[in-house]
């Protein structure tokens, strides 16, 4: 499972950093946005560093991470109680969709007022 050095994702999968953590496993980590956008907004990691969706795409290891991830996603749902109500997901892919921490992350987001003109 690689680390990057100086990666914030990497260090609160670590636990080097403390974080408001939702769920956990070996594979991935589920826990609150610093800054959220919703009423429940909560970022979905892989422990196995990798910068996005395309690297992950072409990464020996990545078939297994992007099977991870999907499952963990609905852990997370039944955790917070959105499996009947709906959540939004999101990967911003490169600096030019918004991507600012360079470690693959899904956005899950629910609550009121999701903006239903972002897809
Ligand atoms: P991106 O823009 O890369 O798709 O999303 C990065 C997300 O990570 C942002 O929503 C930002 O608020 C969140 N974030 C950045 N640093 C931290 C941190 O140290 N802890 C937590 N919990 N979230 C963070
Ligand atoms: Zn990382």
């Amino acid at each position: 499972m690689r680390k990057q050095e100086n990666c914030i994702f990497c260090k609160i999968a670590t636990g080097e950093i403390p974080t408001k953590m939702v769920w956990e496993d070996d594979n991935i980590v589920a826990f609150h946005d610093l800054n959220p956008q919703a009423d429940y907004h909560v970022l979905l990691v892989p422990k196995h560093h990798s910068e996005s969706i395309l690297t992950l795409a072409e990464d020996e290891e990545g078939q297994t991470v992007i099977g991870q991830l999907l499952q963990a996603v609905l852990k997370v749902a039944k955790i917070l109680g959105l499996t009947d109500s709906g959540f939004r997901l999101i990967i911003n892919c490169g600096p030019g969709a918004g991507q600012t921490v360079m470690h693959l992350h899904i956005h899950m987001l629910a609550g009121r007022d999701l903006n239903e003109n972002l897809v």
